[in-house]
């Protein structure tokens, strides 16, 4: 099994410690703090959870709420910037664990957006903290305040159906939401991906040139270009090593247990999420899904 695994890693050009990064979880990981990215950008929150924002002269473009006392703290750090009021907010994804406690921008009169598609997860599985969106669009739109731009692009099913990655207009940042924690293998078990869209879409942003950094909505404030390279990779390679023992007929608890991706083994999280990591692609490969 090793020795298969071993032939799949392919002329490692990255060394674990090139990856860089790599260390335990922060013990704070609820310290929220606002950390500006390029001139009226700003990434707001915690390793737990982050968003962005976006500072105009006349408003403020808020992303993803999270739930309502991340929202109150954003809502301080936005007033500490700026006396604007937040005129839009607009959500990455459908997921609860993002977009719950939109209400006290709601209440000053925010509009808010999602892509079309988030509406009938919200309408399904309705959750009292969620305010519904106020305007829906398909990708290829911008939402403006006076001064700033930003750009609401949609790349297809990946996480959920319905990702929002956002860039405003020239700053070289990218907000990607869940498709990439930085340098940080994350969840194991990957709820609501589709691995084969999510390698697809990684894939997109690695060749969308126009970029440097990337936000998430976990983990460091930011990762540069090789922490959506990283992702990429550890997803190929552990599809490509899956996939063959799945073929075999093996359980997945048994390529599970004897799952192995040395590139990736000082990466964040890689002890204790691998094996969930590969368990879920094994039903990807059983069900489709
Ligand atoms: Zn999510």
């Amino acid at each position: 099994m090793r020795a298969l695994l071993g032939i799949l890693i392919i002329a490692i050009t990255w060394t674990e410690a090139a990856w860089g990064q790599a260390s335990a979880i922060p013990a704070d990981m609820r310290n929220r703090v606002t950390t500006e990215l390029a001139p009226g950008l700003y990434t707001f929150g915690s390793f737990a959870a982050r968003s962005i924002f976006v500072v105009g002269e006349d408003g403020v473009i808020a992303t993803d709420p999270v739930n309502p006392d991340f929202a109150k703290d954003m809502r301080a750090a936005i007033t500490k910037i700026t006396d604007k009021p937040v005129k839009y907010v607009v959500y990455s994804h459908q997921h609860w664990d993002h977009v719950r406690g939109g209400k006290i921008f709601k209440d000053e009169g925010a509009t808010f957006i999602s892509h079309e598609n988030c509406v009938k997860h919200f309408t399904a599985d309705p959750n009292p903290d969620v305010v519904m969106p106020d305007k829906t669009v398909k990708g290829g739109e911008s939402v403006s305040v006076k001064g700033k731009t930003l750009k609401l692009m949609y790349f297809g099913r990946n996480h959920g159906d319905c990702m929002l990655v956002m860039q405003l207009e020239g700053a070289d940042v990218l907000y990607v939401n869940d498709l990439v924690t930085p340098y940080s293998l994350g969840l194991g078990f990957m709820p609501d991906y589709n691995p084969k869209e999510w390698a697809r879409t990684l894939g997109e942003l690695e060749a969308k040139p126009d970029w440097q950094r990337m936000v998430g909505g976990h983990g460091l404030e930011f990762g540069k270009r090789d922490a959506v390279t990283q992702r990429k990779r550890f997803l190929e390679q552990l599809m490509a090593a899956v996939k063959p023992e799945f073929d075999k007929g093996r359980s997945a608890d048994d390529i599970a247990a004897t799952i192995d991706l040395p590139e990736f083994k000082n990466v964040r999280g890689y002890k204790e999420q691998i094996a969930r990591a590969a368990e879920r692609i094994y039903h990807y490969y059983e069900m489709g899904w």
